[in-house]
């Protein structure tokens, strides 16, 4: 018998609420190691908390691709292990996903070179219409966060002259300039930042990475250039409200949209499945070579997941948030 820890939904916070560390639970038992052919026993190094957990913990998700958890049942996620041991032909005790890919940091799988990283390389190839030399302006919102901090540095690398961030603190805006490579960077906590938009995009805006959707989408598309394009990534100034996905617009928005001819698709990273094996190596490359610099807020221990989960959620994290389980 193994001692095992595991985390459950204890309470929901309800369509409309926040929510809180106490809506999970961390439970402590015992498994039983008998393996069947074709299994293999992992040992967690890494678990990921992501925006979309938060849907997981409605009644309803109100989507159709993912699924509410269940009271006191494990929550699940992405996580990265190391092979404990094995009954199947093509994995042996200490197989791990190819370190080599990341630079030794298992944890990037969770991040620059796992499903945030593809997010952000689609949306930007996928949706952002980028051409180098055209002297594009692009705005990412949530610009500090995992998926944020990338789709910037890649709108940088694929040709926009001018990239611009918002996220919600001074120091996360400091490092995106000096660390990330940002143009510049806007706390959108603080002051007008309309003016400020303004100010750092006296051009108008071409491309808008849109991590947030709410009142800064809407200041945005308001200085968005006739003919530009909005990558529809996420809009988590939303996830707790009872609205549908994507949420709607207020008719202003709708309004400026229409008369500019911006497009905004809808755009979900695995609907291109078939690119992702190839999105990955290029991501592994950018990061190895140190063309992307990779940001992560790792805390420590299974029983952090929910603090974890409602830090990121409430901007804790500087890119993305991480949750090591062990060494
Ligand atoms: P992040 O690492 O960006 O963490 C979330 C960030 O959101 C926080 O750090 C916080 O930063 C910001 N935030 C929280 N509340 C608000 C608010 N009310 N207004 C503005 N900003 C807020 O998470 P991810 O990178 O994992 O995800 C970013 C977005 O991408 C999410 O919307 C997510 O749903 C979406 N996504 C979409 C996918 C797709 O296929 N379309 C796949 C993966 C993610 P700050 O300090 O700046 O407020």
């Amino acid at each position: 018998m193994s001692r095992i820890l595991r985390v459950i939904l204890h309470s929901r916070p309800g369509k409309n609420g926040e929510p809180t560390p106490e809506n999970f639970q961390v439970q402590e038992g015992t498994l039983k190691i008998d393996l069947k052919p074709g299994e293999v026993l992992v040992r967690t190094r890494y678990l990921s908390v992501d925006p979309y957990m938060r849907c997981r913990m409605n009644e309803d998700t109100g989507t159709d691709y993912i699924s509410p958890w269940t009271l006191s049942e494990c929550v699940e996620g992405g996580g990265v292990g190391v092979v404990e041991s094995s009954s199947h032909d093509a994995f042996s005790k200490g197989d791990t996903l190819n370190p080599q890919l990341v630079n030794g940091h298992l944890s990037y799988f969770l991040g620059a070179v796992g499903m945030p990283g593809l997010t952000s390389l689609m949306g930007v190839r996928e949706k952002g219409h980028v051409t180098a030399g055209a002297n594009q302006t692009m705005v990412v919102s949530g610009a500090a966060g995992a998926c944020g901090s990338l789709a910037g540095q890649i709108g940088r690398l694929d040709g926009c002259r001018t990239v611009v961030g918002i996220c919600g603190s001074e120091q996360k805006c400091k490092t995106l300039v000096s660390e990330l490579g940002f143009s510049s960077a806007l706390n959108y906590r603080q002051g007008d930042i309309s003016a400020a938009l303004r100010e750092s995009c006296p051009d108008g805006v071409d491309v808008y990475f849109d991590n947030v959707g709410g009142p800064i989408s809407d200041t945005v598309i308001a200085q968005m250039n006739q003919d530009g394009h909005v990558i529809l990534c996420g809009q988590i100034s939303q996830y707790n409200k009872d609205v549908p996905y994507p949420p709607p617009l207020s008719q202003e928005t709708q309004e400026a949209l229409l008369r500019k001819n911006i497009t905004r698709e809808r755009f979900m990273v695995l609907n291109y499945m078939d690119k992702h094996e190839a999105g990955l190596l290029q991501l592994s490359q950018w990061v190895n070579s140190g063309q992307i610099k990779v940001l992560e807020t790792i805390v420590d221990g299974i029983e952090k997941m929910g603090e974890a989960f409602c830090s990121m959620m409430t901007g804790g994290n500087v890119g993305k948030q991480v949750v090591r389980i062990s060494d």
